[in-house]
């Protein structure tokens, strides 16, 4: 919905500025208030200088309609005040197309100053508060700080011309009622515009503007200002013309934040592990990481302190991303100029909460909870990548059967938790004696199957024995005797299908027999 009120009342003050029988009221009463009440909007919106300043202005304009000279001491005081008020914008412009705009105006200014008595204050206040207003536009023309800015802007703009129009025709006859006090209700109208930003939709306040520039000359030839007339035609032509730059910029500085939040999205997206990936959580802290970069480049480092997980560096400068209570940190190279954009950091904790889960419950359905080794269902999703690796580096692969001895005996005697230590015992060890690549299964209750990449029979062998030896060594309590394991080894070639490897783990199981038939305690080769 397009609210009507604000170009309804603006054309209405206009009006009544213009017309002779009510000009006087115009001046002597609706402006002042028009300016304070602007002013005061500015302010409870939280504006304070720029707010100040329309506020101590507006009570010139009553001062002077009351022809107290206390009015020169309110825009004295407004003036620096306003000039305050857009320094920040200021600060980090650079020369640039407005200059285009508001030299020739200051020009003017320093002009109607030296020419009119009692001017060249007021001149010099202006054209210093032009010049920061002209380096403040360039930011609203590169499409920063949107609509309002540009309002803002676009306002401050308008007091110079104002006040250029008002200082050529306030002769010593200056008589309350002048049409030129038309521009100034054009000035603190859009300076409210801008100033209530929020409460107007975009479309309305361009609309605004673009009407505010269009009627700037013909305000300023009622006014019957030749100066103020040229330069205020001048400054509508370009002020419309720039209103389209700027209109333009705003819209592709809205596309590319757009496009980095959907960048953001897809990255977020694609965190979880498909079907066929196991992912740590370190893979998934770094797309987090890569994620957040796309909408905070100047990202280098991500933390989740309770699982001990880092990624990247740490850096002084932190965000902190809500994560359940857990302690979670977006490290950057440098602090953003704009906060980050709502949403971003819940987004980001959310997500992160919900993959390390989805890690840790996959991790969970991936292991044998007690021996922490691979189960069955694993195997199978792992066996098919060792099958690959080993084809493609022409690799041979053992494949070794284990079985405790005489277990059933230990459950027997000791009870099933003594059998249980039993069983993480040679899990510790089994973990501890293959290699990174090499796979470790819980096949059966206890029986263990490893697949030792790399390895052809003397290896495998030299493996399986340094296993028996080490678990032969080591004692559970309260068991007396050395515990002792039997295996039977196959394969030690380089695979060349899944059914042989299927093959060789049936000649293992027939080996681990063998070694059992003969006595236990050994390994047996296939
Ligand atoms: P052998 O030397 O011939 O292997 O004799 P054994 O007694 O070890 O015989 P077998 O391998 O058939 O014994 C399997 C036993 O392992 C039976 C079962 O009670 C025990 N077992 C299987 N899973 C578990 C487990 O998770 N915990 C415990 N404590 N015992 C288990
Ligand atoms: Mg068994
Ligand atoms: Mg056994």
């Amino acid at each position: 919905m397009v609210p009507f009120w604000p170009p309804l009342a603006l054309g209405l003050l206009l009006a009544l500025a213009i017309f002779p029988p009510t000009r006087v009221l115009s001046e002597a009463l609706l402006l002042p208030a028009l300016g304070m009440g602007v002013g005061l909007a500015l302010l409870l919106k939280g504006s304070r200088w720029i707010g100040a300043g329309l506020l101590l202005s507006g009570l010139g304009e009553g001062f002077l309609a009351l022809g107290s000279p206390l009015a020169y001491l309110a825009y004295g005081v407004a003036y620096p005040l306003l000039a305050l008020g857009v320094y920040p914008l200021a600060r980090k412009g650079r020369p640039g197309p407005t200059l285009l705009l508001v030299a020739p105006l200051a020009l003017g200014l320093v002009w109607v100053g030296i020419t009119s008595k009692g001017g060249l204050p007021f001149a010099f206040l202006d054209t210093a508060l032009l010049l920061l207003t002209g380096f403040a536009g360039e930011s609203a023309l590169r499409g920063e700080g949107g609509t309002e800015r540009l309002l803002l802007v676009s306002g401050l703009f308008l007091f110079g011309v104002a006040d250029l129009a008002y200082l050529e025709v306030a002769g010593e006859g200056y008589a309350l009622g002048h049409p030129v006090h038309a521009l100034y209700v054009l000035a603190y109208g859009l300076a409210g515009w801008g100033g209530l930003g929020t409460l107007v939709p975009q479309r309305g306040a361009l609309g605004g503007l673009a009407a505010a520039w269009t009627l700037l000359p013909p305000l300023a030839a009622l006014a019957q200002a030749p100066l103020g007339f040229l330069l205020a035609t001048y400054a509508g032509v370009l002020g419309n013309v720039g209103l389209l730059l700027a209109w333009e910029r705003t819209r592709a500085v809205m596309e590319a934040r757009t496009q980095r939040w959907i960048r953001f999205l897809e990255d977020l997206a694609r965190l979880s592990p498909r079907v066929t990936q196991t992912l740590s959580p370190e893979a998934v802290l770094l797309g987090a990481l890569e994620a957040a970069r796309a909408l905070l480049p100047q990202a280098v480092g991500l933390e989740v302190r309770s699982r001990r997980g880092l990624v990247g560096e740490r850096t002084p400068h932190r965000l902190s991303i809500p994560l359940n209570g857990e302690a979670a940190y977006l490290y950057l190279r440098s602090l953003p100029e704009e906060p980050p954009p709502p949403g971003f950091l819940a987004l980001l904790g959310e997500r992160l909460r919900q993959v390390l889960k989805q890690v840790e419950w996959g991790a969970l359905a991936l292991t044998d909870p007690l021996t922490g080794l691979l189960n069955r269902r694993s195997l199978e999703a792992e066996l098919p990548k060792l099958l690959a690796l080993a084809r493609r580096y022409e690799a041979p692969l053992s494949v070794a059967m284990l079985d405790i001895d005489r277990f059933k005996w230990v459950n027997d005697t000791y009870g099933h938790p003594v059998g249980d230590e039993v069983l993480k015992l040679l899990g510790r060890i089994l973990q501890a004696s293959v290699r990174r690549e090499d796979l470790a299964v819980r096949y059966g209750g206890e029986e263990f199957l490893l697949f030792l990449y790399g390895a052809d029979h003397l290896a495998a062998k030299e493996v399986v024995e340094r296993i028996r030896y080490r678990f032969r060594h080591q004692r559970v309590d309260p068991i007396p005797y050395p515990l002792t394991l039997s295996a039977g080894i196959a394969g030690g070639e380089v695979p060349e299908s899944q059914a042989q490897l299927e093959d060789w783990v049936l000649k293992a199981d027939y080996a681990l027999l063998r070694a059992k038939e003969t006595g236990r305690d050994r390994v047996t080769m296939a």
